[in-house]
């Protein structure tokens, strides 16, 4: 039987180990920072899973926040305009939103539960190479810092610099949608999206601001909030108040704030594709999967997402058998390069200026709720995303073949 190295206890690689205990092959996961530290920890992102990562959990038995009061049913997408955008589209499968300071550190239990390794690693090459000298394959899924064994794929990575400066948070006095859906607000100074998150504390309300670089939204990216908690409170309900009013009507000011004291990220993220593989000098592969091969901007809500669907492949491909050679990563890229090409060219092409087709589709979607449906649908299926959003030809086949019987 393999015995294969993972390098990361974030989903990529709890789901990659997860799936890898099924078949019964040996993993031992390699994690910088313990479950423990990550439950005490501030958040580091605030991810959204769609159905299909959530059947994905279902099938591995760590579906562990199944109950109706998590799911978020579907895509509330409003946009300033003449006429204006504004349409809400149905999930068939729930999404779910749970802070990660819960969900891994339950997941890396239950992977020890039932006999997974757990042991701590220092983010250093030669520490991942060392420990390959134990194991027949190593899979670095240690998130989007740099490890500097995955150097950029430039052919894949259209942009040097984030598109977007983030800034985002857990807050309580949101009061919940009915039904639980993402409040997903465009404008023309960038994105500010919401929906509930499950936190240790019961349910609040994560926001992420996108702010395009230059607008009055970035302020906030360098904000202290640390040293002044109530002024960046307030600037962020100001923004929310001029820029999602729809958002700021579901805001009580006496109770808002954020969830705890530094329950803030904040920073812009470069979209970037790595090489998927490297030879490390003990002569075994290291393969990268999740953030620590592709990153994308968070817009999308697919990072977490993919990462999920990755592992499950690789998973397929690693219970195959060895040898785990060259000719094995090169396999291994084709395939995941399969499923994270229509993730990467769907955020890429949302990060950059707005084509008129997006505009037509939701221009239609607020007239055909058929069409807001099938297009939220698509979050859970970036590949059709993709299929709809490609070109203005594309675009115009999806709406017609969504739009057949309809009066529009
Ligand atoms: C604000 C924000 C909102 C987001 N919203 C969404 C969303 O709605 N939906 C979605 O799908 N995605 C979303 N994402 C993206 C998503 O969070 C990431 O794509 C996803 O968490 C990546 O998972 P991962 O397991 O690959 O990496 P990570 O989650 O980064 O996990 C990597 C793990 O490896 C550990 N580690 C790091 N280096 C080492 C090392 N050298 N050795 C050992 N361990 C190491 C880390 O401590 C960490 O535990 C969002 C991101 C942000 C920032």
């Amino acid at each position: 039987m393999p015995d294969i190295a993972i390098v990361g206890a974030g989903i990529s690689g709890l789901h990659l180990a997860l799936r890898l205990q099924q078949t019964g092959i040996t993993t031992t996961v390699y994690t910088e920072r313990s479950a423990e530290e990550v439950a005490a920890g501030r958040p580091s992102n605030l991810p959204v899973r769609f159905g299909r990562t959530r059947q994905r959990e279902r099938d591995l038995g760590v579906a562990h926040w199944d109950q109706p009061e998590n799911d978020t049913h579907g895509v509330n997408l409003v946009a300033p305009g003449d006429p204006g955008i504004h349409f809400f589209g149905r999930l068939d499968e729930p999404a779910s939103g749970i802070d990660f300071r819960l969900y891994l550190p339950r997941l890396t239990a239950d992977y020890q539960e039932r006999g997974g390794r757990v042991e701590p690693l220092r983010p250093e090459v030669a520490e991942i190479d060392r420990i390959s000298r134990h194991h027949d394959l190593v899979v670095v899924a240690s998130g989007r810092a740099a490890t500097g064994l995955f150097p950029r794929d430039p052919a894949r990575s259209p942009y040097t610099e984030p598109q977007r400066v983030l800034t985002a948070g857990l807050f309580r006095g949101i009061a919940p949608s009915d039904p639980g859906w993402i409040h997903f607000q465009v404008t023309e100074v960038g994105e500010i999206f919401s929906t509930r998150i499950l936190t240790a504390d019961g349910p609040v309300h994560g926001m992420v601001v996108e702010a395009l670089p230059g607008g009055p939204l970035e302020q906030l990216a360098a904000y202290d909030h640390a040293k002044d908690q109530s002024g960046f409170e307030r600037t962020l309900l100001k923004l929310v108040a001029d820029h999602a009013p729809e958002l700021r009507e579901r805001i009580t000011e006496s109770d808002f704030g954020l969830a705890r004291a530094g329950d803030v990220v904040q920073g812009g993220i470069t979209p970037t594709v790595r090489e998927s593989w490297a030879t490390l000098p003990s002569g075994r592969i290291a393969l990268a999967l999740g953030d620590a091969w592709v990153v994308n901007d968070p817009l999308t809500g697919q990072g977490a997402n993919l990462g999920s669907r990755s592992a499950f492949a690789l998973a397929a491909l690693i219970t195959d058998g060895p040898p785990f050679d060259e000719v094995f990563a090169r396999r291994v890229a084709d395939r995941l390069w399969g499923i994270a090409e229509p993730v990467v060219a769907w955020s890429n092409l949302n990060i950059g200026p707005p084509p008129e087709h997006l505009g037509e589709i939701f221009a239609t979607a607020t007239a055909v709720p058929r069409v807001a449906d099938a297009f939220v649908n698509n979050f859970n299926d970036p590949a059709a995303m993709w299929d709809a959003i490609k070109s203005p030809a594309d675009a115009a086949t999806w709406l017609s073949k969504n739009t057949q019987g309809q009066d529009v």
